[in-house]
This record gives structure tokens, sequence and C-alpha cells, in this order.
């Protein structure tokens, strides 16, 4: 079968995380007799340096043709010193926009072979951990109404926080229907001790729980979970929550994995389509030296063929030889330790390909 995948490889590391992951997906299209057909496009800087804009239409609208998009990431130095409205980082504000992206995945996953990287006591991650963070992605304080107002202490700033009913269901379906597939258990996690928008997200998310009676559902304030995340990960299998609370604790879920280079995200739309990207930014500072892990864009690729293409013995393979390159003790720069052998984004990106049997 034919698969249509959008390849936005961007700036910095970008484009090198991004060939390796396209050498990971052909061999598995061959092992499994699937065709994906790229079609590569400008987002971020170097569409900034190309057609002036950050976000060219035509990358909209092959985006929009395809079945999901994959992208490396976008930004660096060169482009710093543009208004905020211009710089490359608007095009992720734009794609996810302009697609729809309303459900933000990340997942935290602790591989054994790199328990040594966790900033947590090894007792509290013992037999690693698994996790997933289900962020809303379009609505919220980020979205909300904003502005300026004189008061009575003087000029404020402020910014709303509203979530309609309907916003909080698609996000708990998401959210119930990943847990289905995994261990059955969601945290809803709001401050539904203070703010109305919260009340009304513990409720609309308690009444999709009655869909899934084989789903355990737990409330937990944001306070409460942030202390948790470092207290006792291993509680948690989805998480699901408003955008701003999602953007501080996927950060913290990610951080007790312990590196960025292995972190994999995707956002999703209606429907299955989504965009796939590793967690880390264009880090340019390593870019065009091998030195980067392709590892979380290649889990990305993997994300995609489970969610979007439905492949999920294909992305299981992805995942198995990732963790076979680790256990064999291979290492990019981010994670090398005294004792495993060292080896740039080229050479790991073959190593997972080779294991692809
Ligand atoms: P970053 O994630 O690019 O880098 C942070 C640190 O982690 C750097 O030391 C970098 O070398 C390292 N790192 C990141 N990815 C790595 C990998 N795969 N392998 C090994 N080391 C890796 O974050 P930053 O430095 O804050 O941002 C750099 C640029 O990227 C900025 O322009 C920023 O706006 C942009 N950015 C883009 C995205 C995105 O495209 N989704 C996300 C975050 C930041």
């Amino acid at each position: 079968m034919n698969y249509k995948i959008a390849l936005i490889p961007g700036d910095g590391i970008g484009p090198e995380v991004v060939a390796e992951t396209v050498k990971v997906l052909d061999k598995i299209g061959e092992k499994y007799g699937h065709k994906f057909e790229y079609t590569k496009v400008l987002a971020g800087g170097c569409a900034i340096d190309e057609t002036g804009g950050c976000l060219p239409q035509e990358t909209i609208d092959i985006c929009k043709a395809s079945g999901a998009v994959l992208l490396g990431a976008v930004g660096g130095w060169q482009w710093d010193t543009l208004p905020g409205d211009q710089r490359p980082e608007r095009a992720l504000l734009g794609l996810r926009k302009e697609l729809g992206l309303f459900a933000n995945l990340r997942p935290a996953l602790l591989f054994d072979e790199l328990a040594d990287a966790c900033p947590l006591k090894p007792e509290i991650v013992e037999g690693g951990l698994d996790l997933v963070v289900v962020r809303e992605l379009t609505g919220g304080i980020y979205f909300g109404e904003k502005g300026f107002k004189d008061t009575d202490l003087g000029p404020a700033a402020y910014d709303i926080e509203q979530y309609a009913e309907e916003e909080v269901r698609r996000i708990a379906i998401v959210a119930f229907d990943m847990a289905m597939k995994r261990n059955k258990k969601v945290t809803s996690v709001d401050k539904a001790n203070v703010l109305e928008s919260s009340r009304l997200w513990r409720r609309i998310v308690a009444e999709v729980s009655v869909d899934y009676p084989e789903v355990t559902l737990d409330n937990l304030y944001i306070d409460n979970a942030t202390m948790q995340m470092v207290r006792n990960p291993k509680q948690f299998d989805v998480i699901v929550t408003s955008n701003i609370f999602g953007d501080i604790l996927s950060d913290e879920a990610s951080m007790i994995t312990g590196s960025i280079g292995m972190l994999p995200s995707a956002s999703l739309a209606k429907g299955n389509f989504g965009m796939y990207e590793p967690v880390h930014g264009s880090a340019p500072d390593i870019a065009g030296q091998n030195k980067a892990n392709p590892m979380a864009t290649i889990l990305s690729a993997a994300m995609m063929l489970r969610y979007t293409f439905g492949l999920s013995a294909e992305a299981d393979d992805i995942e198995t030889a990732v963790k076979k390159v680790l256990a064999d003790g291979y290492r990019t720069p981010d994670l090398y330790t005294e004792g495993t052998k060292a080896v740039g984004t080229k050479e790991a990106g073959d190593l997972v390909t080779a294991v692809i049997k």
C-alpha cells in the first residue's frame, strides 16, 4: 500500500535527523511491502530564506494533501533578530492552526538502557517508566482573549483561560482511546478547586469516561500532579490536560527520561491525520556535525505508523530496533558515557535500519 508523507526537514539538525528517519522508514517499507511517498516541503528559517515567509502556502497545501507530516525542527541563530511574528517558530503555530492539530501526545518512556540518565533516584523508576501526556493544543489561555486595561493598581495585562465543552470532549476522547490501547488508566489534570474552566473540564471528562467502562479515571490538581510526577511517576499511564498545564507537565515528564534526543511527539487532528516531530529543537550548536541523536525523530515516525497509518507491527519493529541499538551499547554524543560505543547521527540511523530485517 502507498502512504503519503509530507516531509519538513526544517533547519539546523532537522534535515540530518529526518534523513536517518527516512532510511528507517524505507527499510520498513521494504520489509512489509509498503511504499512511503515523501514530498519535501519548506518551513521555518529555510523557508524565510527562499520564499520570504516561514510557512509558504504550498507547504500547507501539500501537508493537507498528505496522510501525515514528519517534521525535523525549525529555528536558528540566523533568524533570531527577526520580529516575533516573522520568526521561523511561527511556522509551528501556523501548521497547528491550518492542520487543525488539537491534541499533542508526548510519551515519556524511560529506556532501561538509559536509566542512568534519569535524574530521579533509581528506586523511583525501577522497572522503567512509560506514560503519555495528552495536551490540548489549540485552546485555553494561549488562544483566549488577551489585552491591557487600567486597574486600581495601575496598568495591567490579562489572558483569559476559556474552554468550550466540545474542545474538552474531543481531547478527552483522544486520551481514553489511547488508554484503551495501553494500561487503561486516565489521569485528568486541572485546577478545579479554583478555576471555573477547570470545573467544566472535569465534568466533561467524567461524561466521556462513561463510554469507557474499562478505563479508570483519576482527577488531580496541577500542583499535586507536578509533585506526583517526580515522587511516583509510575502511577501514570495517560495524562490529559489543558494547553498551559500540558505545556509544563510534558516538559517535566520528558526531563525525567533524561535525554531530549530520545523524545518523540505527535500532534493529531480529527480523523487520523497527524504531524509527528521530535520534542527537541534545531540544536544549532551541533548542526552539520553528525552529532545529533536521530532517535527522537525515528520514534516519532513509529508513532506516525501507529496512530495515522494503523501499522502497529511496523511501529513496534522500529521501537524494538531502537532499543536493540541502545542495548548493544551504541550512543550518540548526547548519551555517551565511558564504556559505551560512540556513534554519529548517520551511524545511529544505519544501525537502527540494519536491525530491521
Ligand atoms: P534545542 O532542543 O534545539 O537544543 C537544546 C540542547 O539540546 C542543545 O544543547 C542541543 O545541542 C541539544 N539537543 C537538542 N536536540 C538534540 C539531539 N537530537 N541530539 C543531541 N543533542 C540535542 O533547544 P534550543 O537550543 O532552546 O533551541 C534551538 C532552536 O530551536 C531555537 O531557534 C528554537 O526556537 C528552536 N526550537 C524549535 C522547536 C521545533 O522546531 N519544534 C522546538 C524547540 C526549539
